[in-house]
């Protein structure tokens, strides 16, 4: 089926849509992005992904491409048009195109954001069988750029990353910067230990996740502890379970981290609780 997409300002068949060679996006990587889930033909946290793209385009000094209320009638059109009841909506703002290549921004009072989303259907996002089994992580060095805490769409090394796993025979990989995990290629990386969940505290070492900030709250209104800290592979390790947080896979156990089977092997009871805290709470607040 051809997908609608939304390119500035117009609805558009995927087959038609166009976006100049020139664009900063395609040239620079000069450009944010947000991956809002879809579940029930409903948005979920679209707040938290529409403040956390402007703090994006904010710290890069890129200007807004519509306003958050116009976002909103976008996503839920795309979503209605294309008939997605569990999916995803991707968006990405560039800082544009003056028709040429140069390193320096252009002006922005003649150079407007290039804006582009399209949805992703996905039917079973929420009963996807990877949660059943839980995923195998390798760890990889993080060598990413400073400021992660910007979701800019510079994806190759998380790209590589997901390679490197796969041909480790892996899902996923963690990174690890200075001896300490900094996140998962497109996840945030918790561990679980004697009923404490660990995670690393926000930094420009890590994207601030939607999904974390939201399961961090949910956790601790099931009375269970936190602690935000540093933490490493080996401790990752030794712990009694271990999972990540991100808008397209929710809450996903780990069951196996550079070949070490975590417990059983099997997704732990903590992780497995707070996938369906998560699930249930945003599907009830789900616009
Ligand atoms: N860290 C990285 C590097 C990511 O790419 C993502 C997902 N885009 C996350 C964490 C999780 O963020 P969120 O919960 O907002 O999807």
């Amino acid at each position: 089926m051809t997908r609608t997409v939304y390119v500035n300002g117009e609805y558009l068949p995927e087959t038609e849509a166009k976006v100049s060679i020139f664009d900063r996006g395609f040239l620079m990587a000069d450009a944010v992005y947000e991956v809002t889930s879809v579940l029930d033909g409903k948005l979920i946290d679209f707040e938290g992904h529409a403040v956390r793209l402007k703090r994006s385009l904010d710290e890069l000094g890129m200007q807004e491409a519509c306003s958050k209320e116009e976002l909103l009638d976008i996503h839920r059109k795309l979503v209605e048009v294309n008939g997605i009841v569990e999916g995803l909506v991707y968006l990405q703002v560039t800082r544009g195109s003056d028709g040429d290549r140069d390193f320096v921004f252009p002006d922005p009072e003649i150079t407007k954001p290039t804006i582009v989303l399209f949805t992703q259907n996905k039917p079973g996002l929420a009963d996807s069988p990877a949660a059943k089994k839980g995923n195998k992580i390798i760890s990889i060095d993080d060598i990413r750029w400073g400021r992660r805490d910007i979701k800019t769409v510079q994806l190759l090394y998380p790209s590589m990353g997901k390679m490197m796993a796969k041909a480790a025979g892996a899902d996923d990989a963690w990174l690890i910067e200075d001896g300490y995990v900094t996140e998962g290629t497109s996840n945030n990386a918790y561990l679980v230990k004697g009923g404490k969940i660990v995670t690393r505290p926000l930094s420009t070492d890590i994207l601030h996740g939607i999904t974390r900030k939201a399961v961090l709250r949910m956790a601790e209104e099931a009375q269970m502890e936190i602690e935000e800290r540093l933490f490493t592979i080996d401790e990752a390790k030794e712990a009694d379970e271990a999972f990540t947080t991100s808008a397209s896979a929710f809450v996903m156990p780990v069951v196996e981290i550079d070949g070490v089977a975590l417990g059983d092997g099997t997704p732990g009871p903590i992780a497995k609780r707070l996938r369906e805290i998560y699930l249930d709470e945003s599907r009830k607040a789900a616009i």
